[in-house]
């Protein structure tokens, strides 16, 4: 996947929710319902992701607000009792798999793709899969790195997932998603996308390019690799991280008591990406998508 660095990218940020259920399956409100709570957050872009279910979002959208249909879907993973949990964006109402479903990962991608959607692989911590069982998937737009559903369960993070597949050379930006149902799930983890204008179509060309970031809490309002330097800018927080693939990195620690809000390193010889990671003084965080060195 060739991805573009959004914070070098023109537009402006729209906030999104990408993994979202209403009572179309196991949700507690009605798509108009979970609509209306989102628009009044503050989100710009709000994804419907019934499990195995589209929505007719139709009327949902408001002002400066889209409202994009999706489904949740769980075709059969070799080696678990779980199935997958995988989630397209942008097919349209109505789309299904019919037989595909239950057998053929794989195929139900390809469906999806040729519907005109993406897919992302959705918490694969939580479901208890291993790398060996996931990594055999083909034309994933990402991974969640973090799920505020998960974490009611103690399995938010995600984040180790996404590193066996960046340090196995599958370079995929990850998401933060709260996959609510309702209630007091809300509002726990997004991505920031970078886009010129509020559209399906600019939508789905972030999400193929990665041209965002996701965040719990924190901002960040710069990321670059800037003659050998990797330079990141962001709110106040407690620590910055610069992960590159397996062992290598550098991390920036304020004194107690203070906040930083920049770090900059220069890129060492043997890193093949750089991310950065931002934690508050809170513990919650930011994440970067990889630039590709
Ligand atoms: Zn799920
Ligand atoms: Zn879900």
């Amino acid at each position: 996947m060739n991805l573009r660095n959004p914070f070098t990218r023109p537009g402006r940020w729209y906030k999104a929710n990408l993994h979202t259920h209403t009572t179309t399956s196991d949700g507690l409100q009605n798509p108009s319902e979970v609509a209306e709570a989102y628009h009044k957050a503050g989100y710009h872009v709000l994804a419907l992701t019934d499990h195995h279910k589209t929505n007719d979002v139709r009327g949902l959208s408001g002002k400066n607000f889209l409202v994009i249909s999706g489904l949740e879907y769980h075709p059969h993973c070799n080696g678990s009792r779980e199935p997958h949990h995988l989630v397209a964006i942008g097919v349209p109402y109505g789309f299904g798999f019919d037989r595909l479903e239950p057998a053929d990962a794989n195929a139900c991608i390809a469906a999806v793709k040729a519907g005109g959607g993406v897919t992302f692989l959705a918490h694969p911590l939580w479901c208890g899969h291993r790398y060996d069982m996931y990594s055999y998937l083909r034309d994933l737009v990402g991974v969640e790195v973090y799920n505020s559903t998960c974490g009611r369960r103690g399995r938010p993070d995600s984040e180790a997932d996404w590193c066996h597949l960046l340090d196995a050379g599958r370079i995929l930006p990850a998401l933060a998603v709260d996959d609510s149902h309702g209630g007091d799930d809300r509002f726990d983890g997004w991505v920031w996308l970078r886009m010129g204008s509020l559209t399906l179509r600019s939508v789905m060309s972030a999400l193929l390019s990665g041209c965002y970031y996701s965040s719990t809490g924190p901002k960040i309002h710069d990321f670059r690799v800037r003659r050998g330097v990797a330079e990141v800018s962001c709110s106040p927080v407690r620590c910055i991280y610069f992960s590159a693939h397996s062992c290598f990195g550098e991390r920036r620690q304020a004194e107690p008591g203070r906040s930083i809000r920049k770090f900059s390193a220069p890129v060492g010889e043997k890193w093949r990406y750089v991310r950065a990671i931002v934690v508050d003084h809170a513990g919650k965080k930011a994440w970067t998508n990889p630039i590709i060195l």
